[in-house]
């Protein structure tokens, strides 16, 4: 389903703003892996992979390219009456359009589309039964409108009869009927109804930059989630936020408090947490080893936190490195996706990430919008608290998308659309001597599959993202792998051809919600990053290290250490002599039923019973050769999963 999935899913068509080249592309829908296993990917030509779309590249292109003229985009529109609407709630709202001073030509168009973002109706004239009915009509005497859907949530508005004169207005009532139009699933402030002109009638049009502006509200609290820190030392406090959210999981606008139960022996603090604005967040002082899980109830609504482990064990940074605002093809402002970030999902470290050229409007375009982007990255940036990282993704529809972090306040846009930088190898050089990183994410399917051919850069790629709403890249037997699936594109075929990756999660929340995706998606993505450090550079060290691991949502504690040597280690065969002791700790919101063990290519079950959520224990490997590798991948009841990086003995 296109709201449950992602972007791409999305109408080439209604999201070029001019329309040229327009054709549709529709994201195959999650599928039985065994029906749609395609062939083991040849390794042909490097450049041009056999799943790649130069087709849709080259739509982006002739749009990018398509001559405008001054006509285009002209004019002004905004909302006249109330410009809010509230959460999958059904309302009418109606939009007026004003020729601008070259007016529309006869012949030319007005273009009103709802954001392709997510579950708005389409504006239409064909059924008044349908949502989305709209009534387009104009005082302007000697002048035909003719109006037609033309795409998804893309009503198109011909001007005939003669041109419509500069201050000459076309009035659109969206939701005219009784089925009204519904709205946005997701709350977003400064959503819009965008508006476009063909003023000289080419059939190429321009969006108003000043489009109308909506703010859709969250509906009422459906669920209380209660996020506590994952680990800590004795002496040391512990942050618990707590967030009343509404049935699409943004934070309900909602005043009142959350009563916890009473704290366990080893932690102190406040047992009632205000909240404002469905927020609140208390600071634990913790006393004594242990692992703790709070409960706590809001009204009708009653949570159990993830586990909080108190121990001399390093601490860990939860990450979400990978995200859409409205920017590009997601939901919310670039401050409120930071704002959710640090304040509801209770994230250590968060990336957004939105696309160089696809959406709306592009970025690569737009040097105002990722200049808007550093901006709330700079702002809230918090070393020692909160960690915000600069980035974007590199959206290639031939070798496959990667985002790229920057570790440092600056950073360059090297678009995939550009032909200087669309290629990997081209990026990487680019980027060469810059403090970042690149990640190739839905690898194995999805969209569109990394080209492997072209191996990761080890200094710019060395961990990968083998989970987001996408589902999983690491192998066709994870829980939750990936839609449409290439067999011999995941990331485990990668190892077992002697490539060395770490790994992450992360969301590609397209919904406002980082660090918390998988509440209105099937997967979603976390990246656990172990770092001592609460900083850029902590962070830029771990993952160079490959100290990280990757769950698809939930905060599973992950602790695993071969013959001592930390998670995502090279460790030397002359240091296994006497054998190979592997340890592993979990600590899981959920009932954990299997730890698994991936050796050089090979699943088997370490670890298999009911009940319960800690597990810990240890395993004498005492034939690792040269060569090998080995990760844990652990799956609790429901299909709540977490991955270790690997292990790479040389
Ligand atoms: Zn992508
Ligand atoms: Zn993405």
């Amino acid at each position: 389903m296109l709201h449950r999935r992602i972007a791409v899913a999305l109408l080439l068509c209604a999201l070029l703003p001019a329309g040229a080249g327009c054709r549709r592309i529709e994201e195959a829908p999650p599928a039985d892996p065994a029906e749609t296993a395609s062939p083991e990917p040849e390794p042909g030509d490097p450049d041009m992979p056999p799943h790649a779309r130069p087709d849709l590249t080259e739509a982006l292109r002739a749009d990018r390219d398509a001559p405008r003229s001054p006509a285009d985009g002209g004019g002004r529109a905004w909302i006249e009456g109330d410009a809010n609407a509230t959460a999958q709630t059904p309302g009418r709202w109606t939009v007026i359009y004003e020729a601008g001073p070259l007016g529309v030509a006869e012949g030319g168009a007005v273009y009103l589309m709802t954001s392709p973002f997510w579950g708005w109706s389409t504006p239409q004239t064909f059924d008044r039964d349908l949502h989305g009915y709209t009534e387009v009509t104009t005082s302007a005497a000697g002048l035909t409108l003719e109006a037609a859907a033309v795409d998804a949530q893309l009503l198109q508005v011909r001007i005939g009869g003669r041109a419509l004169a500069p201050g000459e207005r076309i009035r659109f009532l969206f939701g005219a009927s009784e089925t009204l139009a519904g709205p946005d699933r997701f709350a977003e402030r400064d959503e819009r109804f965008w508006v476009a002109v063909d003023g000289d009638g080419d059939g190429v049009r321009r969006i108003l930059d000043d489009s109308p502006r909506i703010d859709v509200a969250p509906g009422a609290p459906a669920r209380l989630i209660l996020t506590l820190q994952s680990t800590a030392r004795p002496g040391e406090p512990a942050r618990l936020v707590a967030a009343l959210l509404d049935a699409s999981s943004s934070a309900a606008h909602f005043d009142g408090d959350v009563t916890l139960d009473a704290l366990p022996e080893g932690l102190t603090g406040p047992t009632r947490i205000a909240l404002r604005g469905g927020v609140g967040e208390a600071s634990l002082a913790v006393k004594a080893r242990g692992v703790y899980r709070l409960a706590g109830r809001s009204g009708a609504f009653e949570a159990v936190s993830n586990p909080l482990v108190v121990d001399g064990a390093a601490p860990l940074l939860w990450a979400d490195l990978h995200g859409h605002s409205q920017l590009s093809d997601g939901t919310a402002t670039p401050e409120d996706y930071f704002r959710y970030a640090r304040d509801v999902a209770a994230l250590d470290v968060v990336a957004l990430t939105d696309h160089d050229h696809w959406g709306v409007r592009f970025l690569d375009q737009r040097p105002e919008l990722w200049e808007a982007i550093r901006s709330q990255v700079r702002g809230f940036h918090a070393p020692g608290r909160f960690i915000t990282l600069l980035g974007y993704e590199w959206t290639s529809w031939i070798h496959g998308h990667r985002h790229v972090l920057y570790f440092g306040d600056e950073g360059s846009i090297y678009s995939s659309l550009d032909e200087a930088t669309d290629d990997p190898r081209e990026l990487w050089a680019a980027l060469s001597g810059q403090p970042a990183l690149t990640f190739a994410h839905h690898s194995a399917g999805g969209p569109i599959p990394t080209n492997w051919a072209i191996p990761p850069d080890p200094v710019f790629e060395p961990v990968t993202e083998v989970v987001s709403v996408h589902g999983s890249s690491e192998a066709l037997d994870a829980p939750g792998s990936i839609y449409s699936p290439i067999p011999g594109n995941f990331v485990r075929d990668i190892l077992n051809r002697g490539m060395r990756l770490g790994f992450v999660g992360s969301g590609d929340s397209h919904d406002g919600h980082p660090g918390l995706a998988h509440l209105e998606s099937p997967s979603g993505g976390l990246a656990a990053i172990l770092s001592p450090e609460r900083t850029r550079d902590g962070v830029l060290t771990a993952l160079r290290a490959r100290h990280s691991y990757a769950t698809n949502g939930p905060r599973i504690v992950l602790r695993a250490r071969l013959a001592g040597h930390p998670m995502g280690s090279v460790v030397p065969h002359s240091a296994l002599r006497d054998g190979a002791l592997l340890q592993v700790a979990v600590f899981a919101p959920g009932e954990v039923r299997r730890v698994e063990l991936v050796r050089s290519g090979a699943l088997s079950v370490l670890w298999e019973q009911e009940g319960q959520r800690d597990v810990s224990f240890e395993l004498a490997l005492d034939d690792l050769a040269p060569g090998e590798y080995l990760y844990l991948r652990v799956v609790q009841l429901g299909g709540g999963a977490a991955w270790s990086s690997p292990f790479f003995v040389e």
